[in-house]
């Protein structure tokens, strides 16, 4: 079995050759457990980038032009390339990322799902012949990769969210520049490394590190990028949105959240407890799918607190490469302050704490999993995203009075609830205005279905059958004089 270290590259890949910054600039990486460097990556700016994009136009002229079957076969060698080294993987991911191992052995397990599913999905996607208003013609819809696409993703998934972006760009023919978070590098580096082992051809996919506005910058000017896909903040998607006018740029975004659970008096209490964990509580609350608002009735608020509250005070904080850690450190010291400040607003406006509170005895960036109740509309983390491990309770009376709360946000990610009224299911479908409901599920992300936001969340989808539709262009033509 390989070791973590075999997949961890310390340069970038531009062009099919493994270098640093053009200056040697380079940036420590350290693993947010222990507060130990792991690594130096390279410090790129628009120089590389530019080159990384040079690179990938020019392997566009084949690889776009590239046999089906060729690059089916390339993505299911990718994907078992994943899985025999799935170990190595988690743990490189979990010692820059933090989370637990069984989280990051599951994360590359879905990252390499994805690349097998899109491995599938080109084989099906069709053009079509449409029928012409006169007999002297024929009209046709034919499909082509955009070209080089651009993909820039966050830390909280670094694998995976990769994935879900590699995957259609490279079933489709498009070349590819990666941008990897600067915290978390390695799991994105390791793409490149996996995909020489089997055999992309050079330029296909690129992958710079380095200062996000230069690279963003390079990217955003460029006319040779003809599609930017992105996974963060809304605050720096807005950005990228903008930038993207002056090139025309297809543009998909993958945003923020701020995930309602509403758990109704007709609900399997028990099976919420376990759903409103997974939900709330995967990746220490780092995931943009995350709840961010619990809304629970009157009839079984109380008995519902009791068990979260229990439920969190049981989860084992620690070094997510300990066997049994359910709860690893936060990424950074700016997201232990932001949930503090969240609870002390809280704190301040009437809530209580019922669970934890505080920074964790471990020290760095470990945080107690914390419950709040008596969480009211006017609490900054009603309208903000917690990104942390902080359960906030509201209480509720009626259906619309939650439907009206839950949709009371600029946000329109995931929603879940929790009720055994069929009826009451379709209204929510109805009257959620979320791109994700799981209903009686606390976990809904699968590869056959589309994951992106409504609202402020984003655009585009990624995964299901849709995930491939922003990296394909039509071309319609009609053969006349028939
Ligand atoms: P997060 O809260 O997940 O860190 P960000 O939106 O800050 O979200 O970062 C997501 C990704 O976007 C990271 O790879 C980051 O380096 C990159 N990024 C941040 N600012 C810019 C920018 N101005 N242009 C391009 N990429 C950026």
């Amino acid at each position: 079995m390989s070791d973590y270290k075999t997949y961890l590259c310390e340069d970038n890949l531009i062009g099919g050759v493994w270098t640093g910054a053009d200056d040697g600039a380079r940036i420590a990486v350290t693993n947010p457990a222990t507060g130990d460097v792991i690594g130096h990556i390279p410090k790129c700016g628009r120089v590389e980038t530019d080159r990384a994009i040079a690179a990938a136009a020019k392997a566009f002229d084949s690889f776009g032009r590239s046999d089906l079957s060729q690059r089916v076969k390339l993505l299911q060698d990718l994907h078992d390339a994943l899985m025999d080294n799935q170990e190595a993987l988690a743990q490189l991911l979990t010692a820059e990322q933090g989370k637990p191992l069984f989280e990051s052995r599951g994360e590359i397990a879905i990252g390499a799902a994805y690349i097998r599913w899109f491995a599938e999905e080109i084989r099906r996607a069709k053009g079509e012949i449409v029928p012409a208003p006169g007999s002297d013609r024929r009209l046709f819809v034919t499909r082509h990769p955009v070209g080089v696409v651009a993909a820039i993703t966050p830390w909280n998934f670094p694998s995976s969210m990769l994935a879900r972006k590699l995957g259609p760009a490279l079933a489709a023919g498009c070349t590819v520049v990666a941008k990897p978070a600067t915290n978390t590098p390695y799991s994105g580096l390791a793409w490149g490394k996996l995909a020489e082992e089997v055999g992309y051809p050079a330029g296909v996919l690129n992958i710079v590190t380095g200062g996000a506005r230069d690279i963003g910058g390079a990217i955003m000017d460029s006319p040779l990028v003809r599609k930017v896909t992105f996974t963060g903040s809304t605050e720096v998607g807005r950005t990228l949105i903008r930038q993207s006018a002056d090139t025309v740029k297809k543009v998909s975004m993958e945003l923020g959240g701020n995930a309602p659970f509403i758990v109704f008096d007709d609900a399997d209490i028990d099976a919420a407890i376990e759903g409103a964990m997974i939900a709330k509580y995967r990746n220490m609350g780092q995931t943009c799918v995350c709840t961010n608002r619990f809304y629970v009735q009157a009839g079984v608020h109380d008995a519902f607190v009791e068990k979260l509250r229990a439920a969190t005070a049981d989860l084992k904080v620690g070094e997510g490469i300990e066997p049994g850690t359910m709860q690893g450190p936060l990424i950074d010291d700016a997201a232990v302050a932001k949930v503090e400040d969240l609870i002390a607003d809280a704190v301040g406006k009437g809530g209580q704490v019922v669970e934890g509170g505080g920074r964790h005895a471990l020290g760095g960036t470990y945080f107690q999993p914390t419950v709040i109740t008596g969480a009211t509309a006017d609490m900054a983390f009603a309208t903000e995203e917690i990104f942390g491990p902080l359960s906030a309770v509201f209480k509720f009376e009626t259906e619309e009075e939650a439907i009206s709360a839950a949709n009371a946000t600029e946000f329109g990610l995931a929603a879940y609830a929790y009720t055994k009224d069929l009826a009451r299911i379709f209204r929510l479908n109805e009257g959620l205005q979320y791109g994700l409901i799981g209903i009686n599920a606390g976990l809904i992300t699968t590869v056959e279905a589309p994951f992106g936001g409504l609202k402020q969340s984003g655009m585009g989808k990624e995964g299901g059958t849709q995930g491939l539709d922003d990296y394909l262009e039509s071309k319609y033509m009609c053969v006349a004089g028939l």
